[in-house]
């Protein structure tokens, strides 16, 4: 019998709760905890599902966790709440003897800074308790690495260069809105770009860098160079990388609001006061932009998000190769609910949760996604709604870049 607590009830943790009963044989019991407990009761309610129960959690405090995890004694945590609160849980988790996964690494509140440094030095602890830490299990973090770990396990015998590029073709029709949590995709998008080369990393002003990119089914799409997370350990866990940089699509329109947005000061993280009131502009601008999770019914077109890697194939001969899914907002939206950000998201949450509760990413201690074999979670792409396909010896086009 296995049990999982999803902690959040946003896109991704509705994703992630639909998901998890399209497999009843592998999570036999499901429980939904959020903040806000009528989120969790709306999706058990869509869902239908009688193994799925609800709580109410704060997960900023580490007491509420650890009661919440002794009443409910899961085997492992689905943490899909925001990543301030990736540290509270883990302790949580070591305190109750609880596995752990999440999307996306740990960032303080009152600094925009992404580095895996935090989660890494739970490492000894969750080794000694005996427990699996899985980081970074969404599409970028965690489908990326996994691509990564494939290519150099079947097709490379050294990979040189790494390119992560994420197109959002998609239109939701609104003149601004973010696709996931707007405080923390704007916190993303805001600071300087940053890449690694031959050892070192360089930073670039923020979106400094850009270059038309081909998206396949989708065309060429202004694509703008980011620091992105799953850099940190790849570059690690893949020595014989010498560059690795991560694109990101952005319209025109979307660039032009978030000038604005910055201009103003509306994507301040610091307090200021307001007829007496400590407010962070940011936090308040997330108040009034659309909800990432209505965007899905009138969302059109498809995201594609992929790894362009060049380098030697297994015979030592240079070869380039070129890994992707596409996925399409309404069919996400069709299955549930939710757009094809969060969808992408949370199908790589339940399948990395999937393979610890098989005892296929067993392994105790904090781990990156590409630390595992990457096949069975591969051969779960392609089942669970996120078929990959694979180019090689083609054009990567950002060796011109
Ligand atoms: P949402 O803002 O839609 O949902 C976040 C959920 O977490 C909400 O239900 C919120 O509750 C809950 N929450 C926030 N703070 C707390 C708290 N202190 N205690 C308990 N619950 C809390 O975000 P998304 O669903 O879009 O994103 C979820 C995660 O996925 C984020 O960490 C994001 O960074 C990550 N992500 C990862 C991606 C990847 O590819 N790796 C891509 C996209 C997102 P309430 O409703 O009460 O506010």
């Amino acid at each position: 019998m296995s049990k999982v607590i999803i902690i959040g009830a946003g896109g991704v943790g509705t994703v992630v709760a639909h998901k998890c009963a399209q497999n009843p044989d592998v999570f036999n019991e499901i429980v939904i905890a959020s903040r806000t407990k009528s989120k969790c009761d709306a999706i058990a309610k869509a869902i239908g599902a009688s193994n799925i129960s609800t709580d109410s959690v704060d997960a900023d405090s580490v007491p509420q966790l650890v009661e919440l995890l002794r009443r409910h004694k899961p085997d492992l945590v689905i943490n899909v709440a925001l990543p301030y609160q990736d540290l509270t849980i883990m302790d949580a988790c070591l305190e109750c003897g609880v596995n752990y996964l999440d999307t996306a690494n740990y960032e303080p509140k009152d600094v925009a800074h992404f580095e895996y440094s935090w989660q890494w030095a739970y490492r000894e602890r969750f080794e000694k308790a005996g427990l699996t830490a899985i980081l970074g299990c969404g599409f970028d973090p965690g489908v990326s690495g996994v691509f990564t770990a494939y290519a150099a396990k079947h097709h490379f015998s050294e990979m040189e260069y790494l390119d992560i590029v994420d197109c959002n073709a998609g239109d939701h029709g609104k003149a601004f809105a973010t696709n996931f949590n707007p405080e923390i995709n704007i916190r993303e998008i805001t600071q300087n770009g940053r890449y690694y080369q031959d050892g070192k990393w360089v930073t670039t002003g923020p979106l400094e860098i850009h270059a038309p990119l081909n998206y396949p089914n989708i065309g060429a799409r202004d694509s703008y160079l980011l620091y992105h997370e799953e850099l940190e350990s790849l570059v690690i866990n893949f020595p014989t990388i010498k560059r690795a940089r991560f694109w990101m699509t952005f319209g025109q329109e979307y660039l032009t609001h978030l000038r604005v947005i910055q201009n103003i000061g509306m994507a301040r993280i610091d307090e200021v006061e307001y007829n007496g009131v400590k407010i962070v502009p940011l936090q308040f601008l997330k108040a009034v932009l659309p909800n990432p999770q209505d965007l899905g019914e009138n969302y059109k077109g498809e995201t594609s998000i992929g790894c362009r890697i060049a380098g030697k194939d297994k015979d030592g001969n240079p070869t380039t190769y070129y890994i992707y899914n596409n996925c399409s907002h309404e069919e996400a939206y069709k299955e549930t609910g939710m757009q094809a950000v969060s969808y992408t998201t949370g199908v790589p949450a339940m399948i990395g949760a999937m393979m610890f509760l098989t005892g296929k990413w067993v392994k105790p201690g904090v781990h990156n996604v590409e630390e595992f074999d990457p096949d069975p979670f591969m051969e779960q792409l392609n089942k669970q709604g996120l078929p990959w396909h694979e180019v090689h010896n083609c054009d990567l086009e950002v060796d011109k870049i």
